[in-house]
């Protein structure tokens, strides 16, 4: 059994009910004899119960305890020595205390008084002085049994808190003593280590660790200082000599029979497992990304490679496609001047015809070029671009457009960011001149507008133009994509120029717009670019 440390009252501070009167029964069948008892014993300050015969004292006996019973000897019907021994027979009163009255000293009446459990005897006449003291002497020793029982009710109940605690405890405990003794284990040991608990009891902890740890007693683990909360992760070892990895802590408990360790053992195969398996899950996702990562940069290779060769292509083509086609649009000028008079107008309108042909297919190469070299290494290194100064030079080129559709334009503080002044005016030329372009019948009204969120700037143009259908508004930044056809002017490759060049500073443009109340196109800059 354990002993375990807990506070407990002692005689010093009795409290609850050992602070109680304790109780004497008195018995004699003369009722003289019973007020002198009383007399003698009232300045004790106890409780005194008086019985005429010892079957009265037996009922007293059954409903209460006592801290001594005098009795006397020679009564009628029952004497002292019968309902002695019927005291005796009961279990509550087996142990109370009997002082015998009698007025014989006979050897004979000593020997069964003594057989029959007696404490002591007075013998009459009673000396009231010498009753007192014996009867203190019996209040004295029913107090210390009572602090006794108590305390052993109380280091009782702890032990069962405590048993019930080990048992309830969800890891494997062993409670150890300083020579490395197993003292208790819970079920779990039972269940873990495959013992039955009473094989385990009293033998060496050693036992549920491979040799190789010897953690016990010998290894000084189990030293008071040496015990810690946190675990430390050993093999132990079961009862068919199968290995697994357990987490031990070990924690000191203080008990009445010196200090002892309680082991905490807690079976961490499966935490071990999925460690490894978040390791391997982790090596394999590794391996993936390095494997998509070197994917992804071949793929870049090739689609910068692609890139470079397209830009190549429309740089080559719009360049060297603009010499003959000035040879086209020269002579059919020619042409037209000098044989103008001697065709017929048919042919003049297909000259004309041709001549419109290759105007439009002179800007539409230009706009090319243009789109090939936005984002190309010719550009130089960005500097700070005053998006008011770029604004202001936009409005310049328009101006033409601008007062010939009598359209208002209005902005709010826009700010200053890296980038190239060029790209800036072409990106809001583009913008502004399509919102003026596409406008409906009212007056146009454009609205340059720049806010910073998110760590970034959205710049929005918005006007009052015929709008844009919702399933045409990613299409229209792809080249030579045109809703309005014959009807507006144009290439198809503005907003395709835009989308580069905003794509250039890492960037995205879109649309947002409702058909026939007005378009507002987005696009963000990145803040590092800010000036
Ligand atoms: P372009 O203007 O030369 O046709 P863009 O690439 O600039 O080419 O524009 C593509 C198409 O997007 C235009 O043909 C037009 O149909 C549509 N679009 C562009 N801007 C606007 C706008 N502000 N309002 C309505 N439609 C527009």
């Amino acid at each position: 059994m354990i002993g375990i440390s807990v506070p407990i009252e002692t005689a010093a501070t009795p409290p609850g009910r050992l602070a109680d009167r304790a109780k004497i029964l008195l018995v004699d069948d003369t009722p003289g004899n019973l007020v002198s008892l009383e007399a003698a014993l009232e300045g004790l300050g106890e409780d005194l119960v008086m019985a005429q015969s010892g079957m009265e004292a037996l009922r007293y006996l059954l409903e209460d305890d006592f801290a001594a019973v005098l009795l006397d000897v020679k009564m009628p019907e029952m004497d002292g020595f019968q309902t002695a021994e019927l005291i005796r027979a009961r279990k509550r009163s087996r142990h109370v205390p009997i002082l015998f009255l009698t007025g014989y000293k006979g050897d004979e009446q000593l020997f069964r008084g003594y057989d029959l459990g007696a404490v002591d005897f007075l013998f009459k006449p009673i000396v009231p002085e010498i009753l007192r003291s014996k009867v203190k002497v019996f209040v004295e020793l029913s107090r210390n049994t009572a602090l006794l029982q108590r305390q052993a009710e109380v280091l009782g109940k702890a032990e069962q808190k405590f048993r019930s605690l080990l048992e309830a405890a969800p890891d494997a405990m062993a409670v150890v003593n300083g020579e490395g003794e197993i003292v208790l284990v819970n079920a779990q040991v039972e269940k873990v280590f495959g013992y039955r608990r009473q094989a385990l009891l009293g033998k060496a902890i050693d036992i549920l660790v491979p040799d190789r740890f010897q953690w016990g007693h010998q290894a000084g683990f189990l030293h008071k200082d040496q015990t810690s909360d946190k675990g430390v992760e050993i093999c132990g070892v079961r009862k068919d000599g199968s290995e697994f990895p357990v987490e031990i802590s070990l924690s000191p408990l203080d008990t009445q029979e010196g200090a002892l360790v309680i082991a905490t053992i807690r079976d961490v195969t499966e935490r071990k497992k999925a460690d490894q398996e978040i390791r391997d899950l982790n090596a394999s996702l590794e391996r993936r990304v390095s494997e998509r990562t070197a994917e992804l940069q071949e793929s870049n290779q090739a689609l910068r490679r692609s890139n470079d060769d397209l830009n190549q292509f429309a740089y080559a083509a719009s360049h060297d496609l603009q010499e003959p086609l000035r040879m086209v649009a020269l002579y059919s000028q020619l042409l037209q001047r000098r044989y103008g008079e001697r065709l017929d107008t048919q042919a003049d309108q297909y000259i004309s015809y041709v001549m419109n042909g290759a105007h439009r297919m002179e800007s539409l190469l230009q706009d090319l070029l243009a789109y090939s070299q936005v984002g190309s290494l010719g550009e130089g290194p960005v500097g700070p671009v005053d998006f008011s100064d770029a604004l202001a030079k936009t409005l310049l080129n328009l101006k033409a457009t601008i007062d010939e559709n009598q359209a208002v334009v209005t902005w709010s503080e826009l700010p200053t960011l890296h980038g190239h002044e060029i790209r800036i005016v072409q990106l809001l030329q583009n913008l502004v001149s399509n919102a003026i372009k596409y406008r409906g019948a009212e007056r146009p009204k454009v609205h340059l507008d720049a806010t910073f969120q998110d760590g970034e700037w959205l710049f929005s143009i918005r006007d009052n133009g015929i709008g844009i259908k919702p399933e045409y508004a990613e299409q229209i930044f792809g080249i030579f994509k045109r809703l309005h056809g014959k009807r507006y002017p144009g290439t198809g490759i503005g907003l395709a120029i835009c989308e580069r060049i905003v794509k250039s500073y890492g960037g995205r443009i879109w649309v947002e717009s409702t058909p026939d109340m007005g378009s507002t196109f987005y696009f963000t800059l990145q803040n590092r670019l800010q000036g």
